[in-house]
């Protein structure tokens, strides 16, 4: 190996990790894959296909050590022992978008990031320019490893959804248009329960932004406003918000239901109505893809046009059945409160609401109102459900423990009567007992659908 040939070393081999391994090695870096864990075989097939040197279960210092650049999987903790060691080395270490963003050439980059609603709105947002003929692709955290499209497949403009995790290593990663929707607790166990900093994490998108480009933001969001009066973002900043108190300002807003899009003086119009995806918290998601389409140059007759017909994504409030008059939705990623709180806000229905999961420092008050209007029954869907009957006890009479989905699903219909509708809003990870939310999603319907 020739002295000027630079080591890059990846930890954790999954979507992301090998994502970047693949750019690497077609860059011409050295590449070294390390996974405290198994490996699953697809990506074992992808690193041995392009003779991608990796350990797994373990991590070998010495070969990590000796690396330029380091790039973590978002999810690998600080705290772990490995991290300990990486971080008193001093060597470089990168998140997987900044190595990618390093290659992207003239591609032009919307990152959107949020505690809630990213998936969605980086859904609606790439097919509003997939629809519009652009040549788009979809990556980040929903699934496509933003490093592997470059390195395979680069596209002219990336629509990309960003966690906290992946905005915590970037130095240099600075995208065209950053969409912040949102922030409110979440994750804070990674964050040493400090809610300040999960804040400034999702914040970091804005960090290399240049008054060319745009951040486009929500105006009603408490712990934005409180962000953004104690310090100054150089972008073109765009806010939307529901207030209808339409300013001569571009933005997003909505006025006697009327979705409003300004760009440069110039309004779209769209019915609530005639949006595809319903509730309040998906106006903001709208909102958000709508300036950032604009911003993409897409005519106001092909956003109408998308907007009127995306339906949404699995898992995210979505319909399974109706049975005995008893409705059944599937809202398993809605995995933190906030997100809960959206889903009751939008029922009509007296509902028996299944909750419970890994908790990750819960705050339940927030829903408390919502709770005594709407829920009927809760049933704990998690292992520990202290946290549940310590929130609710006095205010809900029902509450029950069950094992697993289908219990779960039981012990709702049980309580359930014509009229009544049963909601899946877990507000936690599904670790404890699942594999991830799909899967507890998928038991869910399941489940529903063999009653
Ligand atoms: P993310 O990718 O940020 O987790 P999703 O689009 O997958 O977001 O939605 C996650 C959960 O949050 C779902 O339960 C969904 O119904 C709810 N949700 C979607 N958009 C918002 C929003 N803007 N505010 C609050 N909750 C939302």
């Amino acid at each position: 190996m020739s002295e000027n040939v630079k080591r890059l070393v990846v930890l954790g081999a999954a979507e992301s990790g090998v994502g970047a391994a693949v750019l690497g090695k077609q860059q011409g870096w050295d590449v070294f894959v390390s996974d405290g864990g198994a490996i699953k075989p697809k990506f074992v097939a992808t690193l041995e296909q392009h003779g991608i040197a990796y350990e797994s279960g373990t991590h070998s210092i010495d070969k990590i050590t000796t690396a330029t650049c380091i790039i973590k999987s978002p999810g690998i903790s600080e705290k772990t022992a490995i991290m300990k060691v990486v971080r008193s080395s001093g060597i470089e270490v990168c998140s997987e978008i900044e190595f990618g963003y390093r290659y992207k050439g003239d591609s032009k980059i919307i990152a959107i990031t949020g505690s809630n609603g990213k998936s969605t709105t980086t859904m609606l947002t790439y097919a509003t320019l997939k629809e519009a003929g652009y040549d788009v692709a979809l990556v980040g955290n929903i699934g496509f490893s933003f490093a592997a499209q470059i390195a395979t497949k680069p596209a002219e403009w990336y629509v990309m959804e960003v966690s906290s995790f992946q905005l915590d290593d970037i130095h240099t990663f600075r995208p065209y248009v950053a969409v912040l929707l949102n922030i409110t607790p979440d994750h804070l166990d990674r964050y040493d329960n400090k809610f300040e900093n999960y804040v400034a994490s999702k914040f970091n998108i804005t960090r290399n932004q240049q008054s060319t480009d745009y951040f486009i933001v929500n105006k009603d969001d408490k712990a934005i406003q409180q962000y953004l009066t104690n310090h100054s973002i150089l972008t073109t900043t765009i806010f939307f918000t529901m207030s209808d108190n339409i300013s001569d300002n571009d933005g997003g807003f909505i006025q006697d239901d009327n979705m409003r899009i300004r760009l440069e003086g110039d309004t779209m119009n769209m019915s609530i109505h005639d949006l595809a995806l319903r509730g309040k918290h998906n106006q903001y998601n709208s909102m958000a893809a709508g300036i950032s389409a604009r911003i993409a140059g897409i005519r106001k007759e092909k956003i109408r046009e998308t907007f009127g017909r995306f339906r949404g994504m699995e898992h995210r409030l979505e319909y399974v059945a109706t049975i005995r008059g008893v409705d059944f939705i599937n809202d398993s990623k809605a995995t933190n409160v906030n997100s809960v709180w959206f889903a009751l806000e939008s029922m009509e229905k007296p509902t028996i609401l299944i909750v419970g999961g890994q908790d990750k420092g819960n705050d339940y008050s927030e829903i408390l109102d919502l709770v005594k209007q709407k829920v009927k029954a809760i049933i704990c869907l998690g292992v520990d459900n202290k946290p549940i009957f310590d929130a609710f006890e006095t205010v809900v009479d029902t509450i029950i423990e069950t094992g697993s989905a289908t219990e779960a699903v039981h012990a709702a219909y049980a309580c359930a009567e014509n009229g009544d509708v049963v909601l899946l809003a877990p507000g936690c990870a599904s670790f404890d007992r699942f594999e991830n939310y799909e899967d507890r999603g998928v038991q869910f319907k399941n489940a529903v659908k063999s009653l």
